[in-house]
């Protein structure tokens, strides 16, 4: 770690530079605070790390550089910056990165360490040649603590009492559903957290390609597709382990769903998996549309615990107002219970307080209105009414009017509570829910 130059000194900034010994950390560093585009280099990291952002992408074009942020999973444009500028902070950051800065087309990966306000931050950048130029990536890796488990997530409390139950059932098929990229990984990972995993002997069926981080006291069984072996490869020697809980990573096709389906059923076990949905309904119908023997679905299938993710209000400038009446109404919340409803307050660079003071945008979330992100969970039980219909296999397409009817509460119900409690805005479920 070097100290920056004295010009530099209002930015408590230490660089710790790409390198294999402390030798060449700190010749590179000492050649890349000379370098003209250093201060700008040093502004774009703090940049990053003030606004949030997991990602900066930079995108060099003829007309300039294109600059977008990704702050609690959202894009952000930001301003242009001038192709000069760009160029020499460029420069500078594919030299601290131990990268070679006169590439511009072949892909390349480097990284560097910077500390700044006393907290230390790796940043890895990946460059790579584009149609229109050149495209550069900075991650930075702000050490969020792991969310493990649905508390993590933000489930509410009266919700994980009832999740228990049907995790704890004797035998069935649980699933948790969510899109790709929102939290399909973090959710099925939470789900198997959520189970009382010390008690029973608890598997997971996973390919071998495709496996991942491991939870504690689950055992991983592994198939080989290039083998072409599938889920049910080796269950007689799994089932000689005496599993009492087996999980299946993935559901590749309605064979397997119904090999499933007939474990739960002649071996008395609990078993669960995942799928891709928008919401718990959502999930059911795709379930449904691989066309899996129904009569077992409906006799196996305990429920869906689905999760979408939403940005939280920033606490310091969101913005409460007196909801209408017919608002309310319409988001089915009685009259008389909410006062307020809170929403983002909205950043416009160049606004003028009274005074002819130009407003600066709020210090806790520079501006986005919005701070962190929550999961927003259904958990669909499935009941008998719907049971019996899924059985039947007539009329599937009036399960989701069903469900409503059996007082589910809906993913947008749930979402509905959240803008109630000012954890979020309306226009910020609307957006999620909507895509
Ligand atoms: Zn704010």
């Amino acid at each position: 770690m070097s100290r920056v130059p004295d010009s530099f000194q209002a930015l408590p900034l230490e660089f710790e530079a790409a390198g294999q010994t402390n030798e060449e950390r700190q010749n590179r560093l000492a050649t890349v605070i000379e370098a003209p585009g250093f201060n700008s280099l040093c502004m774009m990291l703090v940049d990053l790390v003030v606004r949030r952002a997991d990602v900066g992408v930079f995108d060099f074009t003829a007309q300039g550089v294109n600059i977008r942020y990704q702050i609690d999973g959202l894009w952000h444009p930001m301003a242009v910056m001038d192709l000069e500028s760009g160029e020499m902070m460029l420069a500078a950051l594919k030299h601290i990165a131990g990268m070679n800065y006169e590439e511009r087309k072949a892909r390349q990966d480097g990284s560097f360490k910077l500390l700044y306000n006393s907290v230390k931050y790796k940043f890895r950048v990946v460059s790579q040649g584009v149609a229109a130029g050149e495209r550069v990536g900075v991650y930075v890796d702000f050490k969020r603590p792991p969310r493990e488990t649905v508390e993590d997530l933000g489930m509410r409390s009266s919700m994980k009492p009832q999740l228990g139950a049907l995790l704890e059932a004797d035998h069935g098929l649980m699933l948790s559903a969510a899109m790709p990229g929102e939290g399909y990984t973090t959710l099925w990972r939470a789900m198997l957290n959520a189970c009382d995993r010390f008690t029973r002997d608890f598997y997971v069926v996973e390919e071998k390609s495709r496996v991942e981080p491991e939870v504690i006291n689950v055992t991983s069984v592994t198939y080989d597709e290039k083998l072409g072996q599938h889920p049910f490869s080796d269950m007689r020697g799994l089932l000689l382990r005496e599993p009492q809980v087996v999980a299946f990573a993935e559901i590749p096709n309605a064979a397997v769903l119904n090999a499933i389906l007939d474990l739960a059923e002649n071996e008395k076990l609990m078993t669960f998996s995942r799928l891709h949905g928008k919401n718990a309904v959502d999930a059911l119908l795709r379930l449904l549309a691989m066309k899996p023997d129904l009569p077992k679905l409906a006799a196996q299938l305990s429920g869906i615990l689905s999760m979408r993710i939403v940005r939280k209000l920033c606490q310091s400038c969101r913005v409460g107002f007196t909801p209408d009446p017919r608002l309310l109404q319409s988001l089915g919340i009685p009259p008389g219970r909410i006062r307020l409803l809170y929403k983002a307050h909205i950043y416009q660079p160049g606004q003028l307080d009274p005074k002819g003071q130009e407003i600066p945008p709020c210090p806790t979330c520079m501006g986005t209105g919005f701070v962190g992100r929550i999961g927003l969970f259904e958990l669909l039980k499935i009941a008998d009414p719907v049971r019996k219909a899924i059985a039947s296999g007539k009329n599937l397409q009036a399960l989701p009017q069903l469900i409503a009817d059996s007082g589910h509460i809906s993913m947008r119900d749930e979402a509905i509570l959240l803008v109630a409690l000012g954890v979020t805005s309306l226009e910020e479920v609307q957006r999620v829910l909507n895509k």
